[in-house]
C-alpha cells in the first residue's frame, strides 16, 4: 500500500482579517438588548484551492477515511461544492443547520464530521452526545455567534427575569442552554406567536433582523438582541433595485437574515432549503438571490436550465466584508477535511450540562412541532407574508 503524502496544511492558508457589528449591553437593566453596537474584529482562514491532482488525492483519502472511520458527512449550503459533493456521494448530506443535526441522530456512524461553523457542530453533539463529532476547523464562527457572548447575554436575561428567552439557532451551547426555547426562524414566529397569546413578553436573540420580521408579524412584545449575520448584512437596497431593473423578470429571494429593505423586495423569503424549494418550483427561469452564494451550487443541480445571479452586496464605493460569502464557512476545505479523519483531532466538546441544558431548549421546539402535528422535516412551516410579488414565502433554518 502506497504511503499517504502527509497534508500540507499551512502552504495552503492565509489569514483574513473580518469586522463585524458587536452588539454592547453596557446600561444594567437596560430594556434595549445589545443597546450599543461597536465594530469588532474576527479572523478566518482563507484556503487555495488544491491543483488538479491534490484534489482527486484529497478525495479519494476521505472518501477511505469515512469508511475506515465509520463516519458520515454532513454539510451545510454555504461549504465548498467540493464538500457538498462528497457528503452526497458518501451517503451523506446537505442541509440546513437542524437537519444537518438530525440527519446525523438518525444515522448509524458512530461518527459525524460536521462541515459548517462551530454552532453547528455543537447542535450535532448536543442532539447526540453519544456520538463523535468533528470539524474540519473548529475556529470557524458565526458573526450571530459571535456577537452574543453567553455572560453578557445572561446578564441581560437576569436584567428581565419576567421574560420568556427564545434564541435562534445561530448561537452557542451555552446560548441555548440559557434559553427557554430554541427556535428556526420560521416555528420561532409560531412558537412567538403562541407565547405572544399567552401575554408573555419575549427576549429574542441573536439576529435583529429575524427578530423584527417576527415581531412585526407576531406584534410580540420582544426586546431584540441587535446580532446580525455579516453576509446577510451586506445586501444593499438601491443596487438590488437597479439590478431587479435589468432583470425585469427574474424572481428575487431573500433569506430572513437580510436586513428589512430587503426583505421588503422579495418574491420568496425562506430559508436555505426554501430558497431551493422556490428555485425548483417556481415558473420563472431567472432568480436574484439574496443568501450565501455558496448555496448557487445546489440551485444549480435542482433547478438546472435556470439562471441563477447574487444580489449586490457592495455599493458603488463600498468594499464588501463578505461579498456573498461567509469567511468562516469557507475555512472548511479538501485539506483539513482529510486531516481531520486522520487525526481525530478537532472533536467538538460540549460540556454535558451545558448540553443537557441547551437540549431541553431544542426539545421544547421539537415538542412544540410535535404538538402541530408537524413532523421534523416540517418545522420549515411555509409563512405567508405581505412582501410583493410574491407566491411563496416561508422561513426556516439557515
Ligand atoms: S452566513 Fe452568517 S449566519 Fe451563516 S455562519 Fe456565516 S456569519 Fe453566521
Amino acid at each position: 500500500m502506497n504511503t499517504p503524502v502527509p497534508i500540507n496544511i499551512e502552504r495552503m492558508e492565509h489569514i483574513k482579517r473580518i469586522e463585524f457589528d458587536r452588539p454592547r449591553v453596557n446600561i444594567p437593566g437596560s430594556t434595549i438588548a445589545g443597546s450599543t453596537l461597536s465594530v469588532d474584529h474576527a479572523w478566518a482562514k482563507v484556503f487555495t484551492e488544491p491543483n488538479p491532482a491534490e484534489r482527486i488525492e484529497l478525495k479519494a483519502r476521505i472518501k477511505r477515511l469515512l469508511k475506515e472511520q465509520n463516519a458520515v458527512l454532513v454539510a451545510h449550503y454555504y461549504v465548498h461544492p467540493d464538500l457538498q459533493d462528497l457528503a452526497e456521494e458518501t451517503g451523506g448530506c446537505v442541509s440546513d443547520s437542524l437537519e444537518m443535526a438530525r440527519f446525523g441522530s438518525n444515522h448509524p456512524a458512530q461518527t459525524v464530521v460536521v462541515c459548517g461553523v462551530r454552532f453547528m457542530g455543537e447542535t450535532a453533539k448536543i442532539l447526540n452526545p453519544e456520538k463523535r463529532v468533528l470539524m474540519p476547523e473548529l475556529e470557524a464562527e458565526c458573526s450571530l455567534d459571535l456577537g452574543c457572548p453567553p455572560d453578557e447575554f445572561a446578564a441581560f436575561c437576569d436584567a428581565h427575569p419576567d421574560r420568556t428567552v427564545v434564541v435562534y439557532a445561530n448561537t452557542s451551547a451555552a446560548v441555548k442552554a440559557r434559553a427557554d426555547w430554541m427556535v428556526t426562524s420560521s416555528i420561532g414566529l409560531k412558537i412567538v406567536a403562541h407565547l405572544h397569546a399567552q401575554g408573555k413578553k419575549i427576549i429574542w436573540a441573536p439576529d435583529r433582523h429575524l427578530g423584527g420580521y417576527i415581531q412585526t408579524q407576531t406584534g410580540g412584545d420582544m426586546l431584540l438582541w441587535q446580532g446580525s449575520c455579516l453576509v446577510h448584512d451586506e445586501f444593499k437596497t438601491a443596487e438590488l433595485i437597479e439590478l431587479r431593473k435589468q432583470h425585469p423578470n427574474a424572481k428575487l429571494l431573500v433569506h430572513p437574515e437580510a436586513p428589512a429593505s430587503i426583505v421588503a423586495l422579495a418574491d420568496v423569503v425562506g430559508s436555505t432549503t426554501q430558497i431551493i424549494k422556490a428555485a425548483q418550483t417556481l415558473d420563472a427561469t431567472e432568480f436574484i438571490v439574496a443568501t450565501d452564494k455558496g448555496i448557487f451550487h445546489k440551485m444549480k443541480s435542482a433547478a438546472p436550465g435556470k439562471n441563477f445571479i447574487e444580489a449586490p452586496t457592495a455599493g458603488n464605493s463600498a468594499t464588501c466584508k463578505s461579498c456573498a460569502q461567509c469567511p468562516w464557512m469557507a475555512m472548511n476545505g479538501l485539506a483539513n477535511l482529510a486531516l481531520v479523519l486522520e487525526n481525530g483531532k478537532n472533536e467538538i466538546q460540549v460540556d454535558p450540562l451545558v448540553g443537557l441544558r441547551a437540549k431541553q431548549s431544542i426539545q421544547r421546539m421539537l415538542d412544540f412541532a410535535q404538538g402541530l402535528n408537524l413532523t421534523q422535516g416540517q418545522t420549515q412551516i411555509p409563512i405567508i407574508t405581505q412582501a410583493p410579488g410574491t407566491s411563496e414565502h416561508g422561513i426556516g433554518p439557515a
